[in-house]
């Protein structure tokens, strides 16, 4: 199997590099952010605040996660209902990030991950994939950017999708997450020793997608 890890802070382009590596090599993407985004977003739904690991915990038990490709994009229903659509509205990232440094949590999602990788050929995105979720992918990269230049490229996507949010909050919110996925106990944000280091301040999309994409056709010739 060909397990590509892509690893870096919130805003760094994992996902649209991804995807675009993904397409060229015609294998799977797997967005392990919207995972814990789902997971936050059922929890929300019932009214339990995502920082009560006692009671995610008990919840957790109810939560069937099925991941599905509709027309090549990623679907992930929640108990029957495709939750995909709430996924990045702006309070969700930070609910993800703190429902995502509960063990409990973890544990489930990097077991869906495993299983996943181990049945399809897949480039995950994520922050502990190289380093904790598959510590044998093939190859590894830590995408990253400084955090000025991925509150720009994502306060831009948030306002093409209406959102009035301002690039200061963009920015907070940023530095929030990067603080609390870097810091948390279980398997925090950190670059894999093998990891390929890609620092996307100053390129472009289309250079990182060939660079990413050179390397690993050179590392699976
Ligand atoms: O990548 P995305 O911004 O969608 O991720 C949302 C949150 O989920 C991140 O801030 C991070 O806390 C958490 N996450 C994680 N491990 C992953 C992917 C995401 O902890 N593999």
């Amino acid at each position: 199997m060909i397990n590509i890890a892509i690893d870096g802070p919130a805003g760094a382009g994992k996902s649209t590099i991804a995807k675009a590596v993904a397409k060229r090599l015609g294998i799977i993407y797997l967005d392990t952010g919207a995972m814990y985004r789902s997971v936050a977003y059922f929890m929300l739904r019932r009214g339990i605040p995502v920082t009560d690991e006692e009671r995610v915990a008990e919840a957790l038990g109810e939560l069937v996660m099925d991941i599905r490709y509709e027309d090549g994009a990623q679907q992930i229903y929640v108990c029957g209902e495709n939750v995909t659509p709430y996924l990045r509205e702006p309070h969700m990232s930070k609910a993800a990030s703190d429902v995502s440094a509960l063990p409990v949590v973890r544990y489930k999602m990097v077991e869906l991950q495993r299983e996943f990788a181990k049945t399809h050929d897949v480039v995950l995105d994520g922050r502990d994939i190289g380093t904790f979720v598959l510590p044998d992918a093939n190859c590894k990269f830590f995408m990253t950017a400084s955090p000025e230049e991925r509150a720009k490229r994502r306060h831009l996507e948030l306002v093409e999708k209406g959102s009035d949010c301002t690039f200061e909050e963009v920015l907070d919110d940023i530095n929030k997450r990067d603080y609390n996925d870097s810091h948390r106990a279980v398997a925090p944000l950190k670059a894999a020793e093998d990891a390929v280091y890609v620092d996307t301040t100053h390129m472009s999309v289309e250079e990182v997608i060939e660079r990413v994409t050179d390397i690993v056709r050179e590392k699976n010739k």
